[in-house]
C-alpha cells in the first residue's frame, strides 16, 4: 500500500474486484491488469482499466513502472478497436486525488467513448 492511500487494500474494492472477491462486468482480464464496466457510465461506453496490483495514485508510479503503463495503453487502444472506438475518437482519463475528483484510491484509467466528448471537462 502507497502513501495517501484511501483504503487498506483489504478495504479496496478495485483490489476486491482484481481478485474476484466482488463481482464486476469484465471486459478484459490478463497477469496484469482488468478492464470492467463502470457501474455508473457517464458515456454509452464506459469501462475502468486497473492494474491488478494496488497502486493507489499516479503519484506512485515511477521508471520502474514503464513495462506495466505500456501495457496499459495497448491494452486500452485494444479494448477500444474492439468496441470500435478508434474511428470516431474516445476519451482516458486519470483523476487524482481529491480535487481531481478520483473517489476510489486505486489507480484506474477510465476509457469513454461512443458520444462527443466536451471540453473543458466539468
Ligand atoms: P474516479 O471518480 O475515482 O475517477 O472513478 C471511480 C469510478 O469507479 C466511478 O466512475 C464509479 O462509478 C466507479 N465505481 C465505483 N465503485 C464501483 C464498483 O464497485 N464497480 C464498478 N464497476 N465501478 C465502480
Ligand atoms: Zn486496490
Amino acid at each position: 500500500m502507497g502513501k495517501g492511500c484511501l483504503f487498506t487494500m483489504s478495504e479496496c474494492i478495485f483490489c476486491r474486484i482484481a481478485a474476484g472477491e466482488l463481482s464486476a462486468d469484465i471486459v478484459h482480464e490478463d497477469d496484469r491488469v482488468m478492464v470492467f464496466k463502470d457501474t455508473s457510465p457517464q458515456a454509452p461506453i464506459h469501462f475502468l482499466l486497473i492494474p491488478k496490483r494496488h497502486i493507489s495514485t499516479l503519484l506512485e508510479l515511477g521508471e520502474e513502472d514503464g513495462g506495466l503503463l505500456t501495457h496499459i495503453i495497448t491494452v486500452l487502444g485494444r479494448v477500444a478497436k474492439e468496441y470500435d472506438l478508434d474511428k470516431k475518437g474516445f476519451r482516458t482519463v486519470i483523476n487524482t486525488g481529491e480535487e481531481g475528483g478520483q473517489t476510489v484510491g486505486h489507480l484506474h484509467f477510465h476509457l469513454l467513448g461512443g458520444r462527443h466528448m466536451q471540453w473543458p471537462p466539468g
